[in-house]
Formats: C-alpha cells, structure tokens, sequence
C-alpha cells in the first residue's frame, strides 16, 4: 500500500508552522482516538497514520529530509521507531495532550525549548553566468553569495548572554490568537510574540532576537560538463540558516550560458557559421572549422552551394545527464567578393562571359527560371 504524503494526512500545507501542525494532529487525535472509537479499525489506522505524520513533521530533522526524499528519506527512521502500532492501545487520551500541551508549555517535557518558533531556514537562488566553453567542459567556480548566518553571539538562541526564550504568554506558545470580533471569532497573529510563539526579553544585540545574521560567504560550486542554459545545481544546506537551531535551507545555483561569439547550441549540438570564397565553393577544397576542442579540417566538395550544412558526428556536447554527445553542424556561406580591382572585375567578366549563359553551370538559377516560365505560362493559359 502507497503512503500518503503526511501533509495531506494532516491536512496541512507544505509550509505550515509547528503551532499549525500540532494544532491539526490534536484534532485528528481527538477525532480517531481508539478510546473515542472503540473496535473501530478505520478510526485505529487514521490515528496512527496521523501520529507518525505528526512525529516526522514536527522532528525538523525528519521534515527536511521528508521534503527532499519523500518517505523514503525518513523511512529508515521510522522503521525501528518505538512502536505506537501493536493494537494495544494507543496510550490513553490525557496521555496525548500531555504530549502536546507539555511541549508546548515547556512544562515537564525536555527542558522546554520552546520549539515553535524553529523554522528551517529559506532556499537561496543563485544565477550563475558561465562561457560556453565552462558549461561544455565542466569547471569549478566559486561564488559569493549573502546569506542569514547563525549569530555568533548568541549561538543562535536570538538571546543576550544567559537569557533564553520564553514561551510567549499571550497565546500559550501558538503563535496565534483567537479575537472576539462581533459574533465572529478570529484567528490573527499574536501581538506579543508577532507569531513566534516565544518571548526573548533580552534579545541579542548583534542579531536583534532573530538568531541569524546577514553575511557573505563564498562557496565552490562544481559545475559538472554539459550543463545547459535552466539547469539548477544544489548544494544542500547551503542555503539559509534556520531559525532558532532550525536546519539550513538549500542553494539552488541557476545556470545561464553567455552568447558565444562563434556557437549557438541546441541542445547538445553546436551550430557554427563558416564563411568560405565563392571559388573555394566551386572548387572544392579544405577548411580548417573551430570546435570547442580546437580545429578541425572540414573537405569542401567541388560545386558546393551557400548554406549548406555539414555535419560533424560527436563533435558537440557531451550531454551532462550521461549517454550521447550532440554534433557540430557548420553552415557553408559562400561569400561575394568586395572591392575588386579593375584587372579583378576584367577576370570576372571575362569568367562570366565563358559560362555563356550554359544551365549548366547554375542548376539553382535554372530551375528558378524553369519555375518562373511555368509560373507565367500557367497564368497565361
Ligand atoms: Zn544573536
Ligand atoms: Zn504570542
């Protein structure tokens, strides 16, 4: 049987704050408990299936690795977890809110941390600019990058010296309060704490009670060969601090290609344009083309016509996901001489003279003027 994602088992969203998920667990207990629902094994399989959402979200270590693997990332962890299943009673129901309101209160649980107010830091994105050449062959570049550190001062604890947070007294630690508002009552933010559910008294000078502070860092990213113009790479945990011993976020680094001056790519083929002598186009000859890899020679054929293409196999780019490497196409363009000399245009016009107008000698212009003779006969007729 597929599992269900734990967000939905939850009902909540994928960014829903500890006080959220803890409020949509207590309302799935109180719904499926087993004592509430006794001999009920739909009730039994919803609680426990809730429970073991609630244990993997609100472990932030497990949430993130949760949100990057799904469940095979907390799976392992799970497996040999202290068993809530067994049948035998999930634990009684004062049992539970115990749990829940022990942890929020900080009263009785593990030094009470106050543990609402820990958010796992954002994702950072960073455009990164690369040559051609870099994103073909792979480089190592390194990049600086702002980003929210854990403050020093306070080891992250968002309090001056010994100071520590306190859960916030307004609103019991939620975050959230509820607001009498003519027959209506509302949920807002708490006043007090503005949503972090803890109260810092003395808050941290260099960090303002915030935990983390801005600063640059400069990181190597490894840009494997191949990349292409949209391809992210990340470095996990790279991203921004997490707040309040929250776990970093990850760093997305977005690549871009610059134009290069003589290579378009598609793909994993480069496209190049070759400029070559009306008389080396009639002629035939050798030319030496650019690749990324240095220059090759590229045999001309005798009566070669301008644009067309030739095909190099494996002389593109090596796909960066593995398995094939694109072509290099260049594209012939046969250029018209320019400032000719008077002995220049003699020899031209005594060329043009020889040809004598033969059809021969230009298939294209003969078959375009067969076309236009057609094309007037048809409407002639
Ligand atoms: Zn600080
Ligand atoms: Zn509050």
């Amino acid at each position: 049987m597929s599992k269900r994602d734990y967000y939905e088992v939850l009902g909540v969203a994928k960014n829903a704050s500890e006080a959220e998920l803890k409020k949509a667990y207590r309302r799935l207990a109180m719904k499926y408990h087993p004592d509430r629902n006794p001999d009920d094994e739909e009730a039994e399989a919803k609680f426990k299936e809730a429970k073991e959402a609630y244990e993997v979200l609100n472990d932030a270590q497990k949430r993130t690795a949760y949100d990057q693997f799904g469940h095979a990332g907390v799976d392992q962890s799970m497996g040999g977890g202290p068993g809530y299943g067994g049948g035998a009673g999930a634990g009684n129901f004062s049992d539970i809110f115990g749990d829940i309101f022990g942890d929020i209160f900080g009263g009785g649980g593990p030094g009470g941390r106050g543990t609402s107010s820990v958010r796992r830091g954002s994702d950072l994105r960073y455009n990164l600019e690369l040559s051609l050449e870099d994103a073909v062959h792979g480089t190592t570049v390194k990049i600086r990058v702002p980003t929210m550190v854990k403050c020093e001062s306070c080891g992250g604890s968002g309090g001056e010296g010994d100071s520590k947070p306190t859960p916030c007294a307004t609103c019991g630690g939620q975050g959230q309060v509820r607001m009498q508002q003519g027959f209506f009552s509302v949920q807002q933010t708490c006043p007090s704490c503005h949503g972090n559910g803890v109260i810092i008294s003395n808050p941290c000078k260099s960090c303002h009670g915030h935990g983390r502070v801005q600063e640059h860092k400069t990181l190597s990213v490894k840009v494997p060969a191949g990349v292409d113009n949209g391809d992210r790479i990340r470095l996990s945990g790279e991203g921004e601090a997490g707040e309040n011993g929250g776990p970093s976020g990850d760093l997305y680094v977005q690549v871009g290609i610059k134009d290069h001056p003589i290579f378009v790519r598609d793909d994993n083929n480069l496209y190049c344009e070759v400029p070559i002598s009306f008389v080396t186009a009639a002629l035939g000859g050798e030319l030496e083309v650019p690749t990324l890899d240095g220059k090759v020679k590229l045999k001309i054929p005798a009566g070669t016509q301008t644009g067309k293409l030739f095909r190099m196999r494996g002389k593109g780019v090596k796909s960066v996901r593995g398995g094939v490497t694109g072509d290099l196409l260049s594209r012939v363009v046969v250029e018209t001489p320019v400032n000719l000399s008077a002995e220049q245009r003699d020899i031209l016009q005594s060329f043009e003279q020889s040809l004598g107008g033969d059809a021969q000698h230009n298939p294209r212009a003969s078959s375009w003027l067969d076309g236009v003779k057609k094309f007037f006969g048809d409407l002639g007729a």
